[in-house]
């Protein structure tokens, strides 16, 4: 039976409703379906309307991530874990699949590590040190559990925080603000899944990022070190997750878009951006 992970993004301008009728459509064709999701845009609204605007860190590398003090993983746990998980599963309970909402730290799903230091670079150019950061990254995902909802007839929707351990201690156990795509890789991998799909608001990863007609078809045409240069900001995060999902034997990633007709088919189908295993790897 097929099983696929697919990750629907949490960026602006994604209309979810016709993408969930969709997804309930292929859960009740029988496929082995998991959902998982983001909600940075919504997080970034509900956080400046509690007065606790978004900030972000720069990295001396000038990758950028969420500065995730208590607060702000309090926030984002209202709007990933409550608002958008919970609107999820409700709309898909109204088209008769029976959703299942969890986040990373129940049932201990997704185990990671949070980091020590981050190295921030300020608007001056001055670099700090972070040690406080509530954030982190995916290791392990537990396949036995999401297996055991799949076989009881239920739909995983899956969402961040992860749970970071430290040794043997549970004592110093704490809730990570996690990338949901390089999740969703991990779960399809540990699943064993035949695809991974990260769907988004723009149609893949694009040569130029500011035209939608430069998209790059698969990795097989253009090369994988084309794709990881054209990837900038937050796509980076999805190639690495397509190509975590690949090394862990998933046999397809398709970054493409969550938007438009019928936009899991056509991902399914190869629109998007394609990732395959090369038959000679480097
Ligand atoms: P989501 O949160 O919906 O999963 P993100 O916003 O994290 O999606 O990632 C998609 C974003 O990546 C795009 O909106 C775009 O701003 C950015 N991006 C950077 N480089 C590229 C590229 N080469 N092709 C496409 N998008 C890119």
């Amino acid at each position: 039976m097929t099983t696929i992970v697919i990750k629907i993004g949490g960026g602006e301008g994604i209309e979810l409703g016709p993408i969930l009728d969709e997804f309930s459509e292929l859960v009740k064709s029988g496929v082995r379906a998991v959902l998982v999701h983001g909600g940075s845009h919504e997080t970034n609204l509900v956080s400046e309307q509690l007065g606790h605007p978004p900030t972000f860190i720069k990295s001396p590398s000038g990758h950028e991530s969420r500065r995730t003090d208590r607060t702000t993983l309090e926030i984002f746990e209202m709007v990933y874990c409550g608002k958008t998980n919970k609107g999820i599963v409700e709309h898909l309970q109204t088209r008769g699949v029976n959703a299942l909402g969890l986040s990373g730290i129940d049932g201990g799903l997704w185990k990671g590590k949070r980091k020590g230091a981050i190295r921030a670079v300020d608007d001056e150019g001055r670099t700090t040190i972070i040690r406080d950061d509530l954030s982190g990254k995916v290791e392990s995902c537990d396949a036995a559990l999401i297996n055991l909802l799949l076989d009881s007839g239920r739909t995983p929707v899956l969402t961040p925080p992860a749970l970071a351990v430290d040794g043997d201690d549970p004592g110093k156990s704490v809730a990570i603000n996690v990338d949901a795509d390089r999740a969703a890789a991990i779960t399809a991998a540990a699943l064993g899944a035949d695809e991974l799909l990260l769907l988004s608001n723009v149609p893949g990863v694009l040569a130029d990022p500011s035209d939608r007609s430069t998209l790059i078809a698969s990795t097989a045409e253009a090369g994988i070190d084309a794709v990881r240069e054209a990837a900038g900001g937050r796509m980076k995060n999805k190639v690495l997750a397509a190509e975590e999902a690949l090394n862990g034997g998933v046999k397809r990633s398709v970054i493409g878009s969550a938007n438009g007709e019928n936009p899991i088919a056509a991902a399914r189908a190869g629109a998007g951006t394609v990732f395959e295993p090369t038959a000679n790897p480097a």
